[in-house]
This record gives C-alpha cells, sequence and structure tokens, in this order.
C-alpha cells in the first residue's frame, strides 16, 4: 500500500516537508510520491487542501 498524488494537486508543495521518509518531490505537473519509499501514514493527505493524495 502506498498514497497516491491525483490530478487535483495543484503543485502548493504543502505535503512534501510533512512526509516523515521523504518520498514526496515535485513532478512535471504535479507532486508525486516514490510508492517504494511511503509508509502509508496518511501526513501528506492530512495537510493536502485539495485532498489529492489518496491510499491507493
Ligand atoms: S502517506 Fe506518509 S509516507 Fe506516504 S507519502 Fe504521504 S506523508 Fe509520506
Ligand atoms: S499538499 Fe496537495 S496540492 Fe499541495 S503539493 Fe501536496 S498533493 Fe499537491
Amino acid at each position: 500500500m502506498a498514497y497516491k498524488i491525483n490530478d487535483a494537486c495543484i503543485s502548493c508543495g504543502a505535503c512534501e516537508p510533512e512526509c516523515p521518509v521523504n518520498a514526496i518531490s515535485a513532478g512535471d505537473d504535479k507532486y508525486v510520491i516514490d510508492a517504494d519509499t511511503c509508509i502509508d501514514c496518511g501526513a501528506c493527505a492530512g495537510v493536502c487542501p485539495v485532498d489529492a493524495p489518496q491510499p491507493e
């Protein structure tokens, strides 16, 4: 299991510093989560203003 950022992402960057394992980085048109690094904690979803990170 890992979280995935959907197309609702507005690239605000709020989630990136909240991730305890640094799984989030800026992508071309939205932020992205490295599924192999994500520990499914949900911290990113908690700070996202548009609910873009969703559990897969
Ligand atoms: S669910 Fe947790 S570990 Fe996974 S990307 Fe979000 S903040 Fe990082
Ligand atoms: S907090 Fe939400 S909108 Fe902001 S960069 Fe992260 S996923 Fe995208």
